[in-house]
């Protein structure tokens, strides 16, 4: 029998969480997206505001929200590191302020809830691929501070939640996921040299291009939440998302320039600071426990992603 949820989305109007709320939608439940525009956008969510079970809320998760829902997805947050470096006060307190306020409210509304961590919680890695027992290499007074060790004092608030109060949680560490929906200029390395590529503007390689990250395409991270959200009641995670194939900037760039046909140079620019070396999910854990793992492979995700930037580029909308 299906059993219509109500869930609550976090940052539902960002880019993973807009194809979350898609999902959830269309698998039968009431859903409520709260965001306060910071990254996200309306267009992102436009054609859901027909559905009579969609509601909007703009609403900053650093202030207390009273609702009652039955599931919370805690998804809310800067992602890419020019925005998380924007206003960097801001980033450690939607992570801190912000994930007690959405743990306060699954405590006195009795809901499952699940935290969108992050790779960055295992910093500039010393051991790889990543599994969920390594405690990570993080920089605490860099410029990516503010979003790794905010989100590493999520995870904390999450199982001292758990423990202390017996809430029921989920932590999900995302890998580097990439797709339609995102920002063209949110600053991360596949919108970013996609929308290079398309416009035949230099590919800005930072470094020397031979650091390491895996791509995973948003649909099958989609899948990992869900699947989460619904595995077995003891199970808390942390578990990582993420698709294991490892690729070089440079490989990225290059691919990107080819699929797309672009006369684009490559051109080099300095490495930013704390800049993780490389970074591969080992995803034996969500394989054993969710019976998850990717199905879409790097051309194909980039061939779906460079059709979208293609479109909206040229539709001439200027992205909000
Ligand atoms: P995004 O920037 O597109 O989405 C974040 C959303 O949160 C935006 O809609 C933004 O407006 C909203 N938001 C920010 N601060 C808020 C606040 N105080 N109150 C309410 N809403 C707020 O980023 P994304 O890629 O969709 O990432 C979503 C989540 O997944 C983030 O928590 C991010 O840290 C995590 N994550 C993403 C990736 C990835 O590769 N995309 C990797 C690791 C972790
Ligand atoms: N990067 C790059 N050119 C860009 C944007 C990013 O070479 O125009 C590099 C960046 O230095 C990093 C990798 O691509 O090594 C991934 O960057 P992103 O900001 O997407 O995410 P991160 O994994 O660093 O959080």
């Amino acid at each position: 029998m299906h059993i219509r949820k109500r869930c609550a989305v976090t940052g539902g109007a960002g880019f993973l969480g807009s194809h979350l709320c898609e999902r959830l939608l269309n698998d039968g439940h009431d859903v409520l997206c709260v965001d306060n525009f910071y990254t996200g956008s309306k267009r992102n969510i436009v054609h859901l505001l027909e559905n009579p079970y969609f509601e909007l809320f703009r609403h900053d998760i650093t202030y207390p929200l009273y609702i009652e829902v039955d599931e919370i997805f805690n998804l809310a947050c800067p992602a890419s590191p020019i925005h998380y470096q924007t206003d960097p006060v801001q980033t450690t307190k939607v992570n801190v302020h912000g994930s007690i306020n959405m743990l306060g409210l699954a405590k006195r509304v009795k809901a499952k809830i699940m935290q969108a961590s992050t790779s960055e919680v295992y910093g500039d890695p010393k051991v790889h691929p990543q599994k969920e027992s390594y405690w990570g290499h993080v920089n605490p007074v860099g410029p990516r501070s503010c979003y790794d060790e905010g989100k590493r004092c999520a995870e904390t608030l999450f199982f001292d939640y758990h423990r202390q109060h017996g809430l029921r949680i989920k932590v999900a560490r995302i890998f580097n996921t990439y797709g339609p929906r995102m920002h063209p200029n949110d600053g991360r390395v596949v919108s970013n040299f996609i929308v290079q590529a398309l416009r035949d503007e230099p590919i800005t390689i930072y470094g020397e291009g031979k650091q390491t990250r895996s791509f995973c395409y948003v649909d099958d991270l989609i899948e990992g939440f869900v699947r989460l959200m619904n595995s077995p009641e003891g199970f808390t995670g942390p578990v990582n998302l993420g698709n294991p194939g490892e690729f070089t900037i440079m490989e990225l760039a290059t691919k990107v320039r080819e699929m797309t046909g672009s006369k684009s140079e490559l051109v080099f620019k300095p490495l930013p600071q704390d800049d993780p070396v490389m970074r591969q999910p080992d995803i034996s854990l969500a394989r054993e426990v969710l019976g998850w793992e990717p199905r879409v492979v790097l051309d194909e995700g980039l061939r779906k992603t460079i059709d979208y930037f293609d479109d909206l580029l040229r539709s001439g909308d200027r992205p909000d």
